[in-house]
């Protein structure tokens, strides 16, 4: 379903305009998230904010557990299966109109790309397997050190801090 770019462009002006107890960027450029906002325009159009809240605040849910399966995957081929960490949500409300996203310990989770919620999130597990497993991972093999989740020219990746090497990919493309 086509929608005239530009009442799309208006309506998304008009978000970024009045948003300030936003905790995403309606103006953001990033291909998967212009792609994604289009098409719940194109499904629902222009959308009060409470519903268009809700919407986001379920896409940032599912990129999570997405992402945390996709991750643990990775870490239970090394360390054999876990019971955490847990993905945990409080609905949007007045008091949380973005509502919340945890996954393991630490904040609110506020991406709303797979590939920044890929690097968030790993860095969860990594935190998570640390205090509940006391074992670092993951572990560079050249070196011995533990690694740090982040984009590397725009791919989740896990980076050796020893010279700055990238050691994988966080998730198989
Ligand atoms: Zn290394």
């Amino acid at each position: 379903m086509s929608v005239p770019a530009g009442e799309f462009r208006r309506w998304l002006d008009g978000l970024a305009a009045g948003g300030d107890t936003l905790d995403w960027d309606p103006a953001s450029e990033h291909a998967e998230f212009r792609a994604w906002i289009a098409s719940v325009y194109a499904g629902n159009g222009a959308m009060t904010m409470p519903w268009l809240e809700r919407l986001i605040h379920e896409r940032r849910r599912d990129l999570v557990v997405h992402a945390l399966r996709r991750v643990k995957d990775r870490a239970e081929a090394e360390l054999g299966s876990f019971d955490g960490p847990a993905v945990t949500t409080v609905a949007p409300s007045d008091e949380e109109p973005n509502g919340i996203v945890r996954c393991g310990y630490g904040d609110r989770i506020t991406e709303l790309t797979s590939d920044r919620v890929t690097v968030t999130v790993a860095d969860r597990v990594q935190d998570w397997i640390a205090r509940d497993r006391r074992v670092v991972w993951p572990v560079c093999p050249e070196h011995g050190r533990g690694l740090h989740a982040m984009l590397d020219d725009g791919t989740p990746s896990w980076i050796c801090g020893h010279t700055h090497h990238r050691v994988s990919t966080i998730v198989d493309g």
